[in-house]
């Protein structure tokens, strides 16, 4: 059985909770995030058995997915990204509004996976920031539920300053991205 602790004297009453900013924002936009499926080639498949019954990516609150970049906030890259799609790539990512985040799924999208040859970006990291891998070729749809809850426990947390900060300025600035 679980038990919830008691709420320390005067943060508990009827009608309310106290709690700070920071979480509650954070609670919110973990559980509400707009995935953009950017899916090139296999990854894409495992990604359409992540969103199915079975796996039902709806649980975590994403059921939502979006194919307009202005009204996402996870962006969720799975396949081999050829260097010619780079540029449509990052410009996705660049009209996406503050937050936002990157989920790298498969060997392909982190690492240009077993296709080590000069049409294929060596990893979408050299051209824009990701938050979390999630490795495998392809990876079973349970690595795409893992790799996003990994990125819900970096949203829950985020300061609500992190994206005002000279750190992720800079880190931005390291891709040319303003
Ligand atoms: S990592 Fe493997 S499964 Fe995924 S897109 Fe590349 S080749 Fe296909």
């Amino acid at each position: 059985m679980v038990e919830i602790a008691k709420a320390p004297e005067g943060f508990e009453g009827p009608g309310f909770f106290a709690t700070s900013l920071d979480k509650v924002v954070g609670m919110a936009r973990k559980n509400s995030l707009w995935p953009l499926p950017f899916a090139t080639s296999c990854c894409g498949i495992e990604f359409m058995a992540t969103m199915g019954a079975h796996y039902d990516l709806a649980r975590f609150g994403s059921e939502r997915l979006s194919f307009s970049p202005r009204q996402a906030d996870l962006l969720m890259v799975m396949g081999t990204i050829a260097k010619k799609m780079g540029p449509v790539l990052r410009q996705v990512y660049e009209q996406m509004a503050e937050p936002r985040w990157v989920l790298s799924v498969g060997a392909c999208a982190s690492s240009g996976g077993i296709f080590d040859t000069y049409s294929v970006l060596q990893g979408i990291d050299r051209i824009i920031p990701v938050d979390v891998y999630v490795p495998g070729c392809p990876p079973r749809p349970e690595q795409i539920l893992d790799g996003v809850i990994k990125i819900q426990e970096l949203v829950q947390n985020e300061s609500l300053r992190r994206r005002d900060s000279a750190e992720y300025k800079a880190m931005l600035a390291t891709y040319g991205i303003e």
